[in-house]
């Protein structure tokens, strides 16, 4: 077919466009790397925080893409924004100015404790370009020849290199060495630990460029940050003239009851990531900074999809959104009304269940260490009654349901984990 006659029936060239289901889940990983370890589901269909698989089969769904799918599937904003954009321009490079980057930067700047915005594709790249700006700021500023980004031990930064060295993490590491220089890591919510690192990283001249910290641990067990640590971590930062960088990737854009999790700790970070949630399930990441630091100049940091007007304004829809709907009323209220339940189920199974925590829509239900019982258990229990949960390591099971749930749903999955536990 000509490409003229291409444009002119869409339909006959759309239709040759469906995707059959015709791979069985042994076919599949004869085609794809096997690096995930996936559940025997193929999702299908999503709407609302519902999602259907390839058997009909109908499930409550607390995972959200793992923390992405902001306004859940399907949203009718969502599917205007991409057909809108799609239609009029979806990319060009970084070679020239679109709007859709300018207004999202505009949105993000006046939304938050930053100056200036760079857009990227994931978390991992946000986390790489504020290590690089850490690093470029130590350098020029500060004449910091062999500079250290201090991390915390059971943190989450993604999964290039650099990322999983900033990961405090082993079995993240494992088999990709050498790994990058210039990282030391503490004792999340330890002052003492941080203290005593950055006087001995310090002794002879000034090293220590940047604390890289969640305001909440995700990946790591759905540790929120203590308020008092992370005020004093900014002080300390301040009098040495370190960056503190906050990763909001996943409890940023919302999640936490607050736009951004640095505003539960009442602290303000210099530099912070953005992604999972940003473009509600369209791949996006931002780096955000303020501007004293802000020393990255033209050719010093790129992305070819970089902020590209489709991702962009598919995350602008997202921001407005949450803004228009008050989504983070609803973020605190169902929040609460998770943890409330929750707690109820913990107090019927005490040998089980050891902990309840969170902050609005990011929750993490630990279990005992004492007891057999696994997070992947679990998951598996409530899939079975048609909830999906995502572990955070092996004794926490994580909630992360898109942030438009409603009171029903949350009763529902709280019916969904009682059943579960009954059936354990
Ligand atoms: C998921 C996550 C990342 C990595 O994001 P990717 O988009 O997978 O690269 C980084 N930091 C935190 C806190 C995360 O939760």
């Amino acid at each position: 077919m000509s490409p003229e006659a291409l444009l002119q029936t869409p339909s006959a060239f759309t239709e040759s466009l469906d995707i059959p289901h015709s791979l069985t889940s042994e076919e599949f990983d004869e085609y794809v790397m096997k690096t995930y370890a996936r559940y025997p589901i193929t999702l299908e269909r999503g709407s609302g925080c519902r999602v259907w698989d390839s058997e009909g089969r109908e499930y409550l769904d607390f995972v959200a893409g793992i923390a992405t799918c902001t306004l859940g599937h399907a949203h009718p904003v969502m599917v205007e924004a991409v057909t809108r954009q799609i239609q009029t321009l979806h990319h060009v490079s970084n070679l020239y100015y679109t709007a859709a980057q300018g207004e999202l930067a505009k949105w993000l700047v006046e939304h938050s404790c930053a100056d200036r915005a760079f857009f990227c594709n994931s978390g991992a790249e946000a986390n790489e370009g504020a290590i690089k700006l850490a690093r470029k700021y130590a350098h020029e500023v500060r004449r910091i020849q062999d500079p250290v980004i201090l991390t915390a031990h059971a943190s989450f930064h993604g999964r290039t290199l650099a990322t999983i060295t900033a990961t405090g993490q082993p079995k993240y590491q494992k088999g990709f060495s050498p790994l990058v220089p210039g990282f030391y890591y503490v004792t999340y919510n330890d002052l003492a630990g941080l203290e005593q690192a950055i006087a001995e990283l310090d002794q002879n001249q000034p090293r220590v460029a940047a604390v890289l910290l969640e305001a909440l641990q995700g990946e790591g067990g759905v540790r929120p940050g203590d308020r008092a640590y992370f005020q004093r971590v900014r002080e300390i930062c301040d009098q040495n003239g370190i960056l503190l960088i906050c990763d909001e990737v996943q409890v940023g854009m919302g999640r936490s009851g607050n736009l951004w999790g640095y505003e539960n700790l009442g602290i303000e970070p210099d530099i912070f990531t953005s992604a999972k949630g940003l473009g509600g399930g369209i791949p996006i990441g931002a780096m955000l900074c303020k501007s004293f630091c802000n020393v990255f100049q033209p050719g010093d940091h790129a992305s070819t999809f970089g902020g590209n007007p489709f991702a962009c304004s598919v995350a602008l829809a997202v921001c407005r959104t949450i803004e228009r709907e008050n989504v983070l009323q609803n973020v605190q209220e169902r929040g609460e009304q998770l943890r409330a339940g929750l707690r109820a189920i913990a107090e019927r199974y005490p040998n089980q269940i050891a902990d309840v925590r969170g902050w609005g829509l990011i929750n993490g239900l630990e279990l005992n260490t004492d007891s057999d019982l696994t997070s992947a258990q679990i998951v598996q229990a409530t899939i079975n009654q048609g909830l999906l949960l995502v572990p955070a390591g092996p004794k926490v099971v994580r909630f992360v349901p898109p942030l438009i749930v409603t009171a029903t749903e949350i009763d529902q999955a709280l019916q969904a984990i009682e059943y579960a536990f009954t059936s354990l």
